[in-house]
């Protein structure tokens, strides 16, 4: 057992500033001085998936543009009312993947828990904007359930912490869900899949990560970043003691039209993690998820891209260019 720093909890800044987000499109068109004209469009869309963005993320966008690719990724649009054959509710086979309430074993040696439904920011292309976070999530009662599961198949070697956004559970509930898997003895790897570090980078406290440092495990961040604006050096600055202290920090970004589909967006984008001591891994094709057809990148241009990127980059800033398909044994590889 390892002995635990005595832990200080309490309610903390990134939660103070996420209470203060914003939720009503008004007060985001009004900020950005856009016209108010967008405003019935962005009141329809967000009605079965609210607005959410932090000021924060605001604070990268540029006043006055309605292009502006970050504004783009949360903005409700009209588009999204639309139903799009082949846009479904649970695009990637979620639920026939799921091995116990919350939990997905879908590929050899690594299982995710989808630890909670909340998130910090609400992305209009995200994929499990329909799942059923109500049933399915693990947390906090059912959590014994994951554990026993974990325990018993030895090839689980990589446990991943997804949601919604495992960074929304206070440190306080990330360090149960921790504890309870510390012993596993196969477990080598744990790894997170959170947008917090883009959105409110404050949320990388150094109390957060002393609790990642105390795992036994080697721990993997993987932010999702779609674009080189989001990376301020505020981001950077909140990562810099997360990779000092050997965490593992990689990125996953989707493949949006409007927001990054040109080799300049792209290759900006992996300079800029470079920058930040993030490294590219995969660039998504869009989950063909219901409402978020608009966004979608043909595939002939989305290699295209990336042949271009290949002809521009260092092998090392090249995601790798996926999309998971229900079914298959890992992410497919488009090129
Ligand atoms: C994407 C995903 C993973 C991780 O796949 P990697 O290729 O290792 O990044 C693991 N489990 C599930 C259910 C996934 O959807
Ligand atoms: S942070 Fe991730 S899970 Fe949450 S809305 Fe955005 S894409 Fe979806």
């Amino acid at each position: 057992m390892i002995t635990r720093t005595p832990p200080r909890w309490h309610t903390v800044d990134w939660q103070k500033s996420l209470a203060r987000a914003i939720r009503d499109p008004r007060q985001l068109l009004e900020q950005l001085a856009l016209p108010a004209d967008l405003l019935p469009a962005a009141r329809a869309g967000a009605e079965d998936f609210p607005l959410l963005v932090p000021h924060s993320y605001v604070a990268r966008m540029q006043p006055g543009n309605p292009q502006d690719p970050l504004l783009r990724q949360v903005l409700p649009l009209e588009a999204e009312l639309q139903n799009v054959p082949g846009y479904v509710a649970d695009p990637v086979g979620d639920l026939p993947a799921m091995a116990r309430p919350g939990l997905l074993h879908k590929y050899h040696g690594r299982a995710l828990v989808v630890t909670t439904g909340a998130c910090g920011i609400h992305c209009r292309y995200c994929f499990r904007r329909h799942f059923p976070y109500q049933e399915a999530n693990p947390m906090p009662d059912r959590w014994q359930q994951v554990r026993e599961y974990l325990a018993a198949d030895e090839s689980i070697e990589e446990l991943i912490l997804s949601g919604g956004d495992p960074l929304s559970l206070s440190d306080q509930r990330l360090a149960g869900l921790l504890d309870a898997v510390q012993s596993i003895p196969h477990l080598k790897r744990l790894r997170l899949h959170t947008r917090y570090p883009i959105i409110l980078p404050e949320r990388l406290t150094a109390d957060l990560l002393q609790l990642l440092q105390q795992a036994p495990q080697a721990v993997i961040m993987v932010i999702h970043a779609n674009h080189a604006n989001e990376l301020d050096s505020g981001v950077t600055a909140a990562l810099a003691p997360y990779r000092q202290a050997g965490i593992s920090l990689l990125n996953q970004a989707v493949l949006l039209r409007g927001v990054n589909d040109s080799e300049a967006a792209l290759s900006g984008l992996s300079e800029a993690l470079f920058e930040a001591g993030v490294l590219p891994y995969y660039l998504h094709q869009l989950d063909p998820v219901q409402g978020a057809a608009h966004f979608a990148v043909p595939d002939t241009r989305a290699r295209g891209l990336h042949t271009a990127l290949r002809a521009r980059l260092p092998g090392y800033l090249v995601p790798r260019l996926v999309r998971e398909m229900p079914g298959e044994t890992a992410k497919s590889p488009l090129i």
